[in-house]
């Protein structure tokens, strides 16, 4: 009888605890991911050395990089702000991030610089005030690539102020916590994949990211600028490698995401 009762309550253990997994652990926290291939159209970002323009990178990037999380995540909807060589203004972006309810916005980008040597990865989420004169000045860089027409028909001043206001307010809530999260995920991924120079996790006010009501990053995969990574990024093995690793920092951020929302 003794062996029975031990099997007995071996067994009950294992459905008690399949069942409190079952009820306890919220299903998958994301639903809807919003990627933004940076730039488009008549705004063609950095240009390389080479000649090949920083829009190129970015929609090939980011067309890989839904592949890359519809295979491992296949209940997420993953929307692409552009899926070709389009035009899309930077505040249309995050409006339809906002409509489609996403539950993550995620930028990309290929850095610039005047120093041909500069070279590396970056991952930013939003601020009002920059982390260092390099981020300042990246953020004036790709917030200003806004065609002329753009720039005439808005009205400058209120804009600086608008942004400012959601900028601190942005500041003070729990996305904006779970924005650097996914940054330090997503960062922590790619340099690990690509093993290249680590510019660290930063904070500037971009424009591209202010206003998105869900964590939000921007991820600056290499410089465009510098001939090496230039040839690199344009290389389709490497942009693979890119998508594949900042899926993988977004799956842990959707872990770490549902473990704290358990322990709750
Ligand atoms: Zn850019």
């Amino acid at each position: 009888m003794r062996p029975l009762f031990i099997v007995l309550v071996v067994l009950f253990c294992v459905v008690a605890t399949q069942t409190a997994t079952a009820e306890d652990i919220p299903a998958s926290t994301l639903k809807v991911i919003v990627i933004d291939p940076g730039h488009g159209g008549e705004d063609t970002g950095a240009i390389g050395p080479g000649g090949t323009p920083e829009k190129k990178i970015t929609l090939e990037i980011a067309l890989r990089l839904k592949k890359a999380i519809e295979e491992r995540l296949p209940h997420v909807n993953v929307v692409l702000t552009r899926t070709d060589d389009t035009y899309i203004p930077l505040k249309e972006r995050t409006a339809l991030a906002n409509r489609v309810r996403a539950d993550l916005f995620l930028s990309i980008h290929a850095n610039a610089a005047y120093r041909r040597g500069a070279s590396g990865v970056e991952t930013f989420f939003l601020s009002l005030e920059a982390s260092d004169n390099e981020a300042r000045m990246l953020a004036a860089l790709e917030n200003n690539m806004i065609p002329a027409e753009e720039l005439n028909s808005m009205d400058g001043l209120k804009e600086v102020d608008e942004l400012t206001s959601i900028l601190w307010d942005l500041t003070q809530t729990e996305t904006h916590h779970e924005s650097q999260l996914l940054a330090e995920f997503v960062h922590t991924s790619l340099v690990d994949a690509v093993r290249e120079e680590n510019r660290g996790v930063k904070q500037a006010p971009f424009i591209v990211l202010a206003g998105a009501t869900m964590p939000a990053v921007l991820v600056e995969v290499g410089f465009i600028s510098n001939p090496e990574e230039e040839i690199k990024l344009s290389q389709s093995v490497y942009q693979e490698r890119i998508a594949r690793a900042i899926a993988t920092g977004i799956l842990n951020f959707e872990k770490e995401i549902s473990r704290i929302a358990y322990e709750d």
